[in-house]
């Protein structure tokens, strides 16, 4: 469990991304799935367990059903302002393509034209990727609580829409903070197929082959939309033709996951 927990660390908005090599944020994800919380040497998660969010960590939806999710991360950590990738946006938007936005609390806050603009796309869901982006398992519990609702606040107070699912910054993780998401009644999201787009040298042609590579029924692909996905808006209409083409639909992650109702 550790081991997955630091391939899928090494992927999120740290623009440490890893090699091509290493995009194995999908098998990984895969077999450590079922373990993922239940494997936790603690035994005990909070007492506090969720009433409707179980407290499990996703990596993919239904692998019986031909369905996939595009998510791009809007990272912000507050010392290092980030951005908005609206040529990427205007991708989706154009080809009608279904998308999950993580979204975080203080990258709200900066950017709340373009989060109210993310918001008012209906086919766009709108994730929670905590406030400041600090290391989840690095701060207290408390702090992490605090990570969470701040977001939660922020981007409510800001698009009008309350997010159902989160994605833990730089994918970083353990049974505790898995619990603790859940309790808040989120679904906490990783991904299945990493593009590795944080690094500037992974070109529009290795996301694409990323994409192709990894993708099957269920997929969670994770990019990034924050300024930070170099080569994604270039990529993105390869991404998807190459997608529908195999005959993938795409869908925000609660409708992959079947928890649609809402947002
Ligand atoms: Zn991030």
């Amino acid at each position: 469990v550790l081991a997955v927990a630091a391939v899928l660390a090494a992927g999120g908005c740290s623009g440490r991304a890893p090699k091509p090599a290493a995009l194995g944020g999908d098998a990984a994800g895969r077999s450590g799935e079922p373990s993922a919380v239940n494997a936790s040497p603690s035994g005990s998660l909070p007492a506090t367990a969720p009433a409707a969010v179980a407290a499990r960590l996703v990596f993919h939806g239904d692998e019986r059903v031909r369905k996939v999710a595009l998510t791009f991360d809007l990272c912000e950590v507050p010392s290092k302002p980030s951005g908005f990738d609206q040529k990427l946006v205007d991708v989706l938007i154009d080809e009608n393509a279904p998308a999950t936005f993580m979204m975080g609390g203080h990258w709200a806050e900066t950017h709340a034209q373009d989060a109210k603009f993310l918001a008012n796309v209906a086919f766009f869901e709108i994730g929670n990727h905590s406030y400041a982006h600090r290391h989840p398992t690095r701060i207290t519990a408390e702090g992490f609580r605090r990570e969470i609702e701040a977001a939660q606040a922020a981007i409510t107070q800001v698009t009008g829409r309350a997010p159902r699912v989160f994605r833990f910054p730089y994918g970083e993780h353990d049974a505790v903070t898995v619990a603790k998401v859940a309790s808040e009644g989120l679904v906490p999201v990783q991904w299945s197929v990493e593009t590795g787009d944080p690094d500037p040298k992974v070109s529009a042609a290795a996301i694409l082959g990323a994409v192709r590579h990894g993708t099957r029924n269920g997929s969670i692909i994770i990019m990034h939309a924050n300024g930070r996905g170099w080569h994604s808006a270039e990529a993105l209409p390869k991404v998807i033709a190459w997608l529908r083409g195999q005959g993938y639909e795409l869908v925000t992650v609660s409708e992959l996951l079947g928890t649609s109702a809402g947002q």
